[in-house]
């Protein structure tokens, strides 16, 4: 069983830190190294890997300094994406080992073309695909292809813990309620988010059942989500749905 810490970073970034039980870590998308740099210290820990989603320099930018400081560390990331010094290329299907679990390397295309997720120990690391409440925004896949990653990542066993790679929950259940502002369970959750931000606290992990109740984008089937949009779009098939969803929010 594998323990995770945030490491905050930038405005809304966590770069998450997961530790074995003998003080040996790895590190989801470190976007600087300034930070992590600070925690291994002072928590005397002893980096071995860096896991990355998606070539973002808000992902990737403290690669270089942690390499240098680490010569021999792994570094995974996607095979088809411009990350430096990888040492460990990753495509979806394969499986990595993270000292005693596996992690399944899951294709995510949508936000980036060569994004991916890394799911295991009944953890999700998806990077800038599914957030709480939200999802990334499609900046060089199609609509179909993040509809079909967050698809895959609805699929996972509910109780999954989901480890988004920005705090933006708050601002996306704003979003979540102008979609459907009958839900009560976003309205019960919205309530949970802001007394965690009011005392600065995280609101992640998130699972996949809550992202199931409350996430417009993986509720494109329901009723509620498809009759919010029906004056937005002439389709209404899944993929036409999260289409007018997201070009919804990206204005909102
Ligand atoms: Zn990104």
């Amino acid at each position: 069983m594998l323990d995770i810490k945030s490491i905050p970073a930038f405005n809304d970034n966590y770069i998450w830190l997961i530790q074995n039980s003998d003080r040996r870590c790895a590190v989801v998308d470190p976007g600087d190294a300034a930070p992590v740099l600070a925690y291994l210290q002072q928590h005397e820990l002893t980096l071995e890997a860096i896991l990355i989603t998606h070539h973002h320099h808000d992902h990737i930018g403290g690669i270089p300094e942690l390499v240098r400081q680490f010569p021999t560390i792994d570094v995974v990331g996607p095979a088809n994406e411009p990350v430096p010094t990888l040492t460990h290329p990753v495509e979806a299907g394969d499986q990595i080992h993270l000292f005693d679990e596996v992690f399944f390397v899951l294709g995510l295309e949508g936000h980036t073309l060569g994004h991916v997720g890394y799911v295991g120990d009944g953890k999700l690391f998806c990077g800038d695909t599914l957030f709480s409440a939200g999802c990334g925004r499609v900046f060089e896949g199609t609509m179909e292809q993040m509809h079909q990653s967050l698809s895959k990542l609805a699929a996972l066993p509910e109780e999954t813990e989901v480890y988004c790679a920005h705090e933006y929950t708050s601002s996306n259940l704003a979003f979540a309620m102008a979609v459907e502002p009958d839900n009560a369970q976003l309205q019960k959750y919205r309530e949970e988010v802001n007394r965690l931000r009011a005392q600065n606290k995280p609101t992640l992990p998130t699972t996949i059942r809550r992202e199931k109740w409350i996430n417009p984008f993986l509720r494109v089937d329901e009723a509620s989500v498809i009759k919010s949009v029906s004056n937005r779009t002439t389709q209404m098939d899944p993929v036409s749905i999260f289409t007018a969803l997201r070009e919804w929010k990206n204005e909102f």
